[in-house]
């Protein structure tokens, strides 16, 4: 049997508050727990009523009251009021006992429940974030227990199950029911790992199907605890087909520039410009140069200490400008760069730069190219073209001079000739069959060589004309001068039955004289070296782009092809002069007129099938 005192020790040191009240309500004692918890002292509670500490409006009161009276107990949560006047949740047990008067009081004991009330809001709310967050993630969250069966999960899975696992959830199934039979072992396996503590993942591959593409998900398996106990698995997928992609372009990406940097035989860089860092890549270095990427990298000043002495300032002015003084995205610049062995390359150097927002520089992607070879056949072509240029020089001089030197020649020759000739004319007048028939002979043979000569000098001069007379170009009908052209020939061509078609011809920008003389020697060698049948000459021509391309064409003997450059070569003949006739100037001249007038002559002939000549009249004249 405890002693009543000990009772009372333990009331008044209580944690909770303990009242005593009368059954109507009037508070007859309280322990210090109760006047800390309403803020009175022992007192002001004594004799105080029940309403003061309870409030009347507290849900259920009457209820409980009612209850109180009729088991002789209750328990209950109601709303107490401090007597700051602050109302507070409180939970409260309350007995009724008879007292050795037989009178009925009330025994009371009050908890504050305002911390744990305001701790069951927070993991409410806490528990409702969570489910919030469950329920509008992508990602799948199924909840099984220790039998794997299904307990919860989230949203996602509820709409996306079917596509993804193809399986619809139901709660209370077995993880195993949706299972493919081939699977069924390996997922056994699985699940027991899990429920002994790992976790595990996997990564799958759905094939395509009608309703959707191919596209791959993440599975994570994780334990379940509670209170240190595994009590079931979380299974998290994840649907990871993006970025799966993207990983799979940017590998793709990142091969293709691995390649390309393979391919290419330039030195490439990555200037990092905020941080003054040089990642260099493909064997560009190595190749060109003969350094190691690891030895360039170790350097800060590894490029810059290797660009020529007298290059290194210009280079660093001009990068810098483009780099840190305008908007510019494009920067090249050549200069000379130290090899690994000491000697110079020419290098030609190229970037793209890389700007923020506000235009600050961020980076420079660029490729050396060593172009020293291209340097050094530049400066040979150049050497090479001022030799030509002097040489070409040198031959016009000597052609001029040669020209020059033909027209004096035949000019000058033709007096002293026309003497020869007129004094053996007179000779062959006045002896002429009063000697001997040798004297005959030999007197032809004479004036002969003299009429000869005087043809070629005549010739001569006409061709050393061609490239002396002033050049006049002016707009030519054709028409009209072909005319006088068949009039030239009308004699020849009557004696002989040949004839001369002409096409309609065009008007054409040329030296009318020169024109004329290139037709008529083209004419005059188509009638002469005619063969058996009567001589057909057809003068037709196209118009091009930027030419105009006549063909004087005939019947004649024709000429082997092994002859047709030859032929328009100065004083070559193919036929002795007891054959044909002629001096082997007329096709010289041609050429001559020809390429005056910016053009081309050839030919285009067999033996015994008549010949076309071809020329060409520039329409930029
Ligand atoms: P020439 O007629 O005075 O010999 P050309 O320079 O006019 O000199 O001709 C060079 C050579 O080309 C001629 O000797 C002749 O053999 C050949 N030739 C020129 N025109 C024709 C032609 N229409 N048909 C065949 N051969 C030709």
């Amino acid at each position: 049997m405890i002693e009543p005192g000990i009772y009372r020790a333990m009331i008044e040191n209580a944690m909770d508050a303990f009242f005593l009240t009368k059954t109507d309500g009037t508070i007859l004692d309280a322990n210090p727990a109760a006047c800390k918890m309403f803020g009175y002292t022992q007192e002001e509670l004594q004799g105080a009523d029940r309403r003061q500490i309870i409030d009347v409006e507290s849900p259920g009161l009457e209820k409980h009251l009612k209850e109180r009276q009729e088991k002789g107990k209750v328990i209950c949560e109601l709303i107490g009021i401090r007597r700051s006047g602050e109302k507070f949740p409180i939970w409260v047990s309350s007995v009724i006992f008879s007292g050795k008067d037989g009178e009925q009081n009330t025994f009371t004991i009050i908890q504050d429940i305002s911390e744990l009330k305001l701790k069951e809001k927070e993991l409410k709310e806490a528990e409702m974030n969570m489910r919030m967050v469950l329920n509008h993630t992508e990602e799948l969250f199924i909840i099984l227990d220790k039998d794997l069966r299904i307990v919860n999960f989230n949203k996602a899975t509820e709409e996306k199950s079917k596509k993804l696992l193809g399986v619809p959830f139901e709660k209370g199934r077995s993880i195993f029911d949706s299972a493919a039979p081939e699977r069924l072992a390996y997922l056994k396996e699985l699940y027991a790992d899990v429920l002994n503590g790992s976790t595990r993942r996997n990564i799958v591959e759905i094939p395509a199907t009608a309703e959707h593409a191919k596209f791959i998900i993440d599975i994570r398996y994780s334990p379940l605890y509670d209170k240190g106990q595994v009590t079931g698995v979380i299974i998290n997928v994840h649907d990871i087909t993006e970025t799966k992609e993207k990983e799979a372009t940017l590998l793709k990406t990142n091969e293709r520039f691995y390649y390309a940097t393979k391919a290419t035989n330039d030195a490439i860089w990555d200037w990092d410009i905020q941080n003054d860092m040089v990642l260099r890549v493909g064997d560009g270095l190595k190749n060109m140069f003969g350094y190691e990427i690891e030895d360039a990298e170790k350097d800060k000043n590894f490029w810059i200490d290797r660009v020529h002495m007298d290059d290194v300032k210009k280079m660093v002015e001009k990068r810098s400008r483009i780099l840190f003084h305008t908007n510019e995205l494009y920067w090249e610049d050549e200069y000379r760069f130290r090899r690994a062995d000491g000697t110079y390359a020419y290098v030609f150097d190229k970037g793209y730069i890389i700007r923020s927002a506000d235009g600050k520089p961020e980076r420079m992607i660029g490729a050396t190219q060593d172009v020293s070879e291209r340097k050094e056949s530049e400066a040979l072509l150049l050497e090479l073209n001022n030799r030509l240029k002097k040489r070409a020089e040198e031959l016009v001089n000597s052609n001029i001079e040669l020209e020059r030197f033909a027209y004096v020649a035949s000019h000058d020759l033709q007096e002293p000739l026309r003497m020869v000739t007129s004094f053996l004319q007179l000779f062959r007048k006045r002896y002429e069959g009063k000697i001997d028939e040798t004297a005959d002979q030999y007197i032809h043979f004479a004036v002969d060589g003299a009429e000869r000569m005087k043809t070629l000098i005549m010739d001569l001069l006409e061709y050393s004309r061609v490239g002396s007379s002033a050049e006049v170009f002016q707009e030519t009908d054709l028409n009209f001068l072909l005319k006088e052209l068949q009039a030239v020939f009308y004699k020849s061509c009557e004696e002989t039955g040949a004839t001369i078609h002409i096409d309609p011809m065009p008007t054409v920008k040329a030296n009318k004289t020169q024109l004329f003389q290139l037709f008529q020697n083209l004419v005059s060698n188509a009638l002469k070296y005619h063969s058996d049948r009567v001589p057909e000459i057809t003068i037709s021509y196209e118009e091009k782009e930027e030419e105009y391309v006549f063909v004087v064409k005939d019947n004649g003997i024709g000429i082997d092809s092994s002859f047709h450059e030859k032929i328009f070569v100065i004083f070559h003949r193919l036929h002795s002069r007891s054959e044909y006739s002629g001096t082997g100037i007329g096709l010289a001249i041609c050429k001559k007129i020809v390429e005056r007038h910016g053009g081309k002559i050839w030919i285009e002939s067999e033996p015994g099938s008549g010949s076309s000549f071809f020329f060409s009249i520039s329409k930029r004249i």
